[in-house]
């Protein structure tokens, strides 16, 4: 049985070429970039390199690029470094409430230091609402964070619309767009972020290294202390291979944006026709158009979400029961329950992400393995209503 990976919200494998670009770093052209030798210099060389190629990709001047160890780092900088640099003019932030644990549990930390916090609610779809964030804003607001794109949904945030709410005001504006890197254009200045996270491992680049573009300019507050690796904004030795890989894994990504998602797109759409079609009992989650090409989150009535990724897991399937970072949790995902979604069902929701190297026959055969397990969990499960008719819908010809 071939395994099938539909998980490409938790981590993409790294694209050939930027594994090729990456490996002369870890052993030929080893040397630390703060060195002032040859090695050293040629080091320091690659990472300017890549610090060029990630500004031009979103729209930035290098100087407003920072090199981290991954997207949660760069969000827990943009929103505590935000916090305290910002304190002496408010201590009042606003983020969404469907924003990743990276930022939601800076968020409680910084509530227990005395900032205070508003989530701002989302809709149905989990867009968030507008008009509600717009009410929430009040004189001591120093900061506003909404994600570019949900990891759970993949619902598309307003995030123009939120930028210029927060510039009228003078408030700064932080953008997650580790979900969106890679299936949609960024540029900074359109999106009128102050500041935007990125993830190398979601765009086929490597894990453990990530991106905080900070608007020249903006005054941010250092979180990692230790040396004067990135312009002090930063301590620590910079992970040379790893952002040499993600520089090329965003340059091959803004190459080939619309074809990816063009191809993550269709076998989603096929994926959730299919599912709709054949399946009783099934949710769609998330917004029907305005959402990331490659994610299809779907509640299945009647059945645990921890006992249908298990099941997937033994039928070869790799799908994730909403965020990553959380799943194995038992605790239903908060992003669902901000949506309205009520508490069984959201227990029962499964995201399902496609992705480069996915084709239509794995999407036929994961529907087909599907809807086994479906019917089968629902035999057993005690939730299951005698009277309903425990079957699958053929596929129409
Ligand atoms: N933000 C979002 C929206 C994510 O989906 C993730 C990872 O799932 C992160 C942040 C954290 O990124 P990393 O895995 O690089 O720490």
């Amino acid at each position: 049985m071939r395994n099938i990976y539909f998980d490409h919200a938790a981590t993409t494998p790294v694209h050939p070429r930027v594994l090729e670009k990456m490996l002369p770093y870890f052993s030929e052209h080893f040397g630390n970039p703060n060195s002032p030798h040859a090695f050293g210099r040629r080091a320091a060389c690659a990472v300017d390199e890549a610090r060029d190629a990630v500004a031009a990709c979103i729209g930035a001047k290098p100087s407003e690029i920072y090199f981290t160890s991954g997207g949660t780092e760069a969000d827990n900088w943009a929103l505590r470094g935000a916090a305290h640099a910002l304190a002496d003019r408010g201590r009042h932030l606003i983020v969404s409430a469907v924003e990743h644990p990276a930022v939601l549990s800076v968020a409680a930390e910084l509530e227990r230091e005395g900032f205070e916090v508003t989530r701002a609610p989302v809709d149905a779809y989990g867009a968030v609402d507008l008009a509600a964030l717009q009410r929430a804003i009040r004189p001591d607001t120093v900061f506003i964070g909404v994600m570019a794109a949900n990891n759970e949904v993949g619902t598309l945030q307003p995030v123009k619309e939120v930028a210029a709410l927060a510039a009228a005001r003078g408030i700064a504006f932080f953008t997650d767009a580790v979900q969106a890197a890679g299936a949609m254009k960024l540029d900074v200045k359109e999106l009128g972020a102050d500041m935007l996270s990125l993830s190398g491992h979601k765009f086929y680049g490597p894990k453990g290294v990530g991106v905080l573009y900070v608007r020249s300019g903006f005054r941010l507050a250092r979180l990692v202390a230790g040396g004067h690796q990135e312009r002090g904004m930063r301590g620590g030795t910079t992970n040379v291979p790893g952002v040499v890989g993600l520089a090329e894994a965003l340059r091959l990504a803004q190459e080939t944006l619309e074809e990816n998602a063009a191809h993550a797109a269709a076998l989603r759409d096929r994926f959730v026709s299919r599912v709709r079609r054949e399946i009783p009992f099934v949710e769609y989650n998330g917004h029907p158009e305005r959402r990331l090409p490659g994610n299809a989150n779907f509640s299945f009535r009647y059945i645990g979400g921890e006992s249908l990724l298990f099941n997937l897991d033994l039928a070869g399937i790799a799908a994730s029961g909403g965020s990553a970072c959380s799943s194995g949790s038992p605790e239903p995902s908060h992003v669902l329950l901000a949506m309205g979604v009520p508490e069984g069902l959201a227990r029962s929701s499964i995201r399902f992400s496609f992705g480069r190297g996915n084709t239509a026959e794995e999407v036929d055969c994961a529907v087909d393995r599907l809807k086994e397990i479906v019917v089968r969990l629902r035999a057993l499960s005690p939730l299951f209503p005698k009277d309903l008719k425990n079957e699958v819908f053929p596929q129409e010809a």
